[in-house]
């Protein structure tokens, strides 16, 4: 079984920032997903669900009426090991182009007061696992870190030897 690219990049070596993670093609056209990594793996914390929830809420429905991205976006939303989320858009935007909106959107979220859009029994699968605090303060600490980051490192994977099938294999038993 192929490791699939996200998984493939050494997690030991990641740093919070934004990622081209893959590439597909549909046709003539091109679809970019983009990690976007609120938590360094395994050495911090990851985010609580509920707060995760809240923040994939608000920034979708953020970038969902932006009038330069509302277009462009085909996903968002969160990974699974709760340490930050894929966002796919149209195109293929670099790393470092995905910088202003995903600061936008989460100063944008730090900010946020009110009610959590589509927190509802009618327009969520279960709303009432949000919190808004937490994901204001999460938000808030990705949003200082974004802009204090060294723009060398947090656009672009660390470059590891290619996993041999062998090293797949342990990954996928481990
Ligand atoms: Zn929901």
């Amino acid at each position: 079984m192929d490791l699939i690219p996200s998984f493939s990049v050494d997690h030991t070596k990641i740093v919070p920032g934004i990622y081209e993670s893959r590439v597909d093609t549909l046709g003539d056209a091109l679809a970019t997903t983009f990690d976007i990594r609120l938590k360094t793996p395994n050495q911090e914390p990851a985010i609580g669900p509920a707060a995760m929830h809240t923040m994939e809420h608000v920034i979708a429905t953020y970038l969902r009426n932006h009038d330069q991205w509302k277009d462009r976006l085909i996903y968002w939303g969160p990974m699974g090991c709760l340490t930050g989320f894929y966002i796919i858009v149209k195109g293929r935007p670099a790393a470092s182009d995905m910088y202003p909106i995903m600061l936008e959107s989460f100063q944008h979220m730090a900010a946020y007061e009110g009610e959590v859009p589509g927190a509802s029994p009618e327009n969520c699968g279960n709303y009432l696992m949000h919190d808004l605090p937490m994901a204001k303060w999460e938000a808030r600490k990705y949003v200082e870190y974004l802009e204090g980051a060294d723009k060398d490192v947090i656009f672009s994977y660390p470059k590891t030897e290619r996993l041999t099938l062998q090293d797949d294999q342990k990954f996928f038993d481990s």
